[in-house]
């Protein structure tokens, strides 16, 4: 009997297997959003076709051609993908009930939450985008949650004055680091006499300009 694959993410899954080829439909977004709608996939009943031998007189293949319930796909795909982890089950209808998909909901925040988890540790360790999981990047967007991590947050800076991770847009510094002396002394945070000061200050460190000034004293000397 054909199955009902409720999905309640906006995340599409494609599984290939020997009796076919699996596309779970995505929701259009995530369930309590406004604008939900979930995505709906129907399995049907497939056959797996085996070779169990050849005939040694013909040279023909021995085909033996087996049923496949979609109680069984539908069970392989939820199981044996994580789907009912992602937010996916099986419903009686193509029309899901609120309680089901709550229920599926509750299930998905835990998994966005122990994948978040385990990025944060993973970014301790190594500080490498590329080990953060895809499903730990979409959770932490979900729930509005600030990692370091994630694609779309701002870059950050190690501030110079205190050595806090800051967002490397900022000005000024809570600690009074000035982080850009252009942008705080329009901003009115710093008056034009520091801002000139900082201007030498930090001109002042570069190392050519050092040279060229020593170059000056020897030529005057
Ligand atoms: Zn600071």
């Amino acid at each position: 009997m054909r199955q009902v694959i409720v999905n309640i993410t906006p995340q599409e899954y494609f599984f290939q297997r020997t009796h076919g080829y699996y596309h779970i439909l995505p929701a259009t977004k995530h369930y309590g959003e406004p604008g939900f709608s979930p995505g709906i996939t129907i399995i049907e009943d497939s056959r797996n076709t085996y070779v169990t031998n050849v005939d040694s007189v013909t040279g023909n293949e021995i085909k033996v051609d087996v049923p496949l319930a979609a109680e069984k796909i539908a069970a392989d795909l939820l199981r044996n993908e994580d789907l009912e982890k992602m937010g996916c089950f099986v419903s009686e209808s193509t029309k899901p009930s609120d309680r089901d998909m709550q229920g599926a909901y509750k299930t998905l925040l835990q998994t966005y939450r122990e994948a978040v988890a385990e990025a944060n540790m993973e970014w301790q360790r190594t500080h490498r985008y590329e080990f953060i999981s895809d499903l730990a990047r979409r959770g932490a967007r979900h729930m509005g949650m600030d990692v370091e991590w994630s694609d779309d947050v701002k870059p950050k800076i190690d501030c110079p004055g205190c050595g806090e991770r800051i967002p490397a847009t900022v000005a000024r510094h809570t600690c009074g680091a000035i982080i850009d002396i252009d942008r705080a002394e329009s901003a009115g945070m710093i008056d034009g006499e520091e801002a000139k000061r900082l201007r030498k200050l930090r001109s002042g460190k570069k190392p050519k300009v050092e040279e060229e000034e020593k170059e000056k004293e020897a030529v005057q000397a």
